[in-house]
């Protein structure tokens, strides 16, 4: 029976060669593994020629097994990623360092909105998410949505593999994906304002921008303006958008 801590460990090893590879881990590779659970990651890793390892685990149990190695390069830490992350990424300063994990899937929406708010992201990131979750992160123009812009403004994503439910044990519901996660800096964009502006513009994808900005409280002839100088056709909806004409949106005023 699958835990609360969405315990279902990584058992095909050809899949867990190929995770590790995407890190494309150096010698100087300071990396942050995000639930070892058994180590299905966490071995390939350690055999790799990484400098250290910090892991972040919940269940006391199975971090103790880990810590019981004692193993030189690794740094076991008994907590929930979702504070850990914060301050190991702070900890490190401005060193540079990659990140890993297959995550529980409990904690994707949270974990990536905790490494957004982070000043320290890391230089390259590979998970194993949910595979629908890495599709809607990963859309484009004409399915663009919420997570995909609250997303790809400050990362490159791309869905590396897929993998089934087989390939893990106890098998999981669902259908899984890995994504690497390049951060790049969101040069001169107010990202605050960008955050509540697609919020307002997602609220109801069914919807036209039209009606969600105008449920929002802004004037229709504004909007109607806004929308001509930007070129969006009267009936369009969000998801005909691409990200560049997102951003641009965002930036205008609405009073
Ligand atoms: N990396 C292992 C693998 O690939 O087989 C385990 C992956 S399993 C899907 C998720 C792991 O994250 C489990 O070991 C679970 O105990 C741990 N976990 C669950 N919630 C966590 C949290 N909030 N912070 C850190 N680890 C967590």
């Amino acid at each position: 029976m699958p835990s609360r801590l969405g315990q279902n460990f990584l058992v095909n090893k050809e899949a867990i060669k190929k995770i590790v590879q995407k890190l494309k881990i150096a010698e100087k590779d300071l990396v942050v593994e995000i639930g070892p659970g058994k180590g299905a990651l966490t071995f390939p890793l350690l055999k790799s020629k990484l400098r250290s390892l910090v892991a972040i685990e919940k269940d006391a149990e199975l971090a103790e097994e880990l810590i019981a190695l004692k193993e030189k390069r690794l740094e076991v830490i008994i907590g929930d990623a979702l504070v850990e992350m914060p301050a190991v990424a702070s900890s490190l300063g401005g060193l540079k360092y990659k990140l890993i994990g297959n995550l529980p899937y409990y904690i994707t929406g949270y974990f990536f909105r905790t490494l957004a708010a982070l000043d320290n992201k890391p230089e390259l990131a590979v998970f194993m998410i949910q595979k629908e979750v890495a599709q809607r992160m990963t859309a484009e123009k004409g399915k663009m949505n919420l997570l995909a812009a609250a997303m790809q403004i400050w990362a490159e994503i791309k869905i590396e593999m897929t993998l089934g439910a087989r390939d893990f044990k106890p098998e999981p519901k669902v259908s899984s994906a890995v994504i690497s996660l390049k951060p790049k800096v969101a040069a001169g964009i107010n990202l605050a304002q960008y955050y509540t502006f697609i919020k307002i513009l997602f609220k109801q994808p069914r919807k036209t921008i039209l009606n969600n900005l105008r449920a929002a409280g802004y004037a229709k002839e504004i909007i109607e303006e806004r929308m001509k100088e930007m070129k969006i056709k009267e009936e369009a909806r969000a998801e005909s958008l691409d990200l560049e004409t997102i951003v641009k949106f965002s930036e205008k005023s609405f009073v």
